[in-house]
């Protein structure tokens, strides 16, 4: 477990399980059954429908996800749904979307939509610098929104939502990117949620939208007709993901990963048992340091994917990420719009990895380490 790519707490691109880096590894010379490099395989094969399709099927089985719900796999990242969404959601609706701003991706979210309606911030969190997130049931939402907007997991402060956040009653659109597939949800009650993949699911160059299709018929003389079909969530559901060329390899290796939570972690809820443990290890290294560690979220959004904590000097922080560094951790770099020290935990980290990151912490913070 001590190799570098074990000891990978990357915030970015996450790291991934070994077992799926192998059969990558293999499909990149060989697939079996086809013989061929996954990197020559066309995208119309029929091997590669049924890529698509086990791939669409394995997240359905994980989430448990009604056939209200389509799933597609698209290209251009959470970022391009930062403008997909208000294009077809909010464009010429007349109406206001309603964003929370909780974070460094929410506040990203936010310009593109303002470029096609209205917007209303129902909570901005960066007068208190994305130190807290808002209480769920206390905030203003609006019944006649065109939809609420919000990301459940801030990668970048390492805050997260426990709890669902908005109305029922309105289109409810969530950016999952750094959690998605780690811990069990009831999809129904969303419209739209969004995840790249390159975090829980697989390499950069996919992105999954879940969406509920019956949100763009219910809506047809607010649909704008101008929108480029590449831009049109209504052409790649009738194209089931393959409009264009897509991410092949991407997708194979997210069909990877679906089957190795699947059958060797177990699904959802033991994700979660997991992934919970290793989270509750880091804080309790920071919360017993007696300051020389410092969290940056409150205990109560504390993330289970992003742990993020400062040192008291820059000084500190240096030291810490060198000699983590040379002793095999990669990753550990705060956003670059934050700094401190952030390791992110994402399914593929190993609790034994988590483990040997805890004992590095205890024993650089010396006698207050515990
Ligand atoms: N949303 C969240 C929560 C993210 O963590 C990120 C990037 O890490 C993005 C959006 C942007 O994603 P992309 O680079 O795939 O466009």
């Amino acid at each position: 477990d001590r190799d570098r790519n074990a000891l990978n707490f990357s915030g970015g691109p996450g790291a991934l399980p070994a077992s799926v880096l192998a059969a990558a590894e293999q499909a990149m010379i060989e697939v079996p059954d086809v013989g061929l490099s996954i990197l020559g395989i066309s995208h119309r094969s029929d091997w590669f429908a049924e890529v698509v399709a086990e791939t669409e099927n394995n997240i359905r089985r994980l989430l448990g996800l009604p056939d209200t719900h389509a799933v597609l796999f698209l290209q251009g990242g959470a970022t391009l749904q930062f403008s997909m969404i208000p294009m077809t959601l909010l464009r010429g609706s007349g109406r206001t979307a309603d964003y929370l701003r909780t974070g460094y991706w929410s506040a990203k979210s936010i310009p593109p939509a303002r470029l096609e309606g209205r917007v209303r911030l129902l909570w901005d969190g960066e007068p208190g610098r994305f130190r807290a997130l808002p209480e769920v049931a206390a905030l203003p939402y609006c019944e006649d929104a065109a939809y609420f907007h919000y990301v459940s997991n801030e990668t970048v402060e390492g805050l997260q939502f426990h709890r669902i956040a908005g109305l029922d009653t309105v289109p409810r659109v969530c950016d999952m990117s750094s959690d998605f597939l780690s811990r069990p949800f009831d999809p129904s009650r969303f419209d739209l949620i969004y995840a790249h993949a390159q975090k829980n699911l697989g390499p950069a160059g996919v992105t999954v939208v879940i969406l509920r299709p019956e949100l763009l018929d219910q809506m047809p003389d607010q649909l704008p007709p101008q929108l480029p079909p590449v831009l049109d969530y209504r052409a790649h559901l009738k194209a089931r993901s393959i409009y264009n060329t897509p991410p092949v390899f991407a997708i194979y290796v997210v069909m990877l990963v679906t089957r190795w939570l699947l059958h060797q972690i177990g699904g959802l809820q033991a994700m979660a048992r997991i992934n919970q443990r290793k989270a509750a290890r880091l804080y309790q290294v920071i919360d017993k340091s007696q300051g020389f560690y410092r969290g940056w979220a409150p205990g109560a959004h504390r993330s289970e994917m992003n742990v993020v904590f400062n040192l008291a000097t820059p000084e500190l922080e240096a030291a810490f990420l060198r000699q983590s560094s040379e002793a095999g951790f990669s990753g550990l770099q705060g956003h670059r719009s934050l700094g401190g020290i952030r390791a992110s935990i994402y399914n593929a980290v190993t609790e034994s990895a988590v483990e040997t990151l805890a004992d590095f912490m205890q024993d650089f913070a010396g006698p207050r380490g515990g």
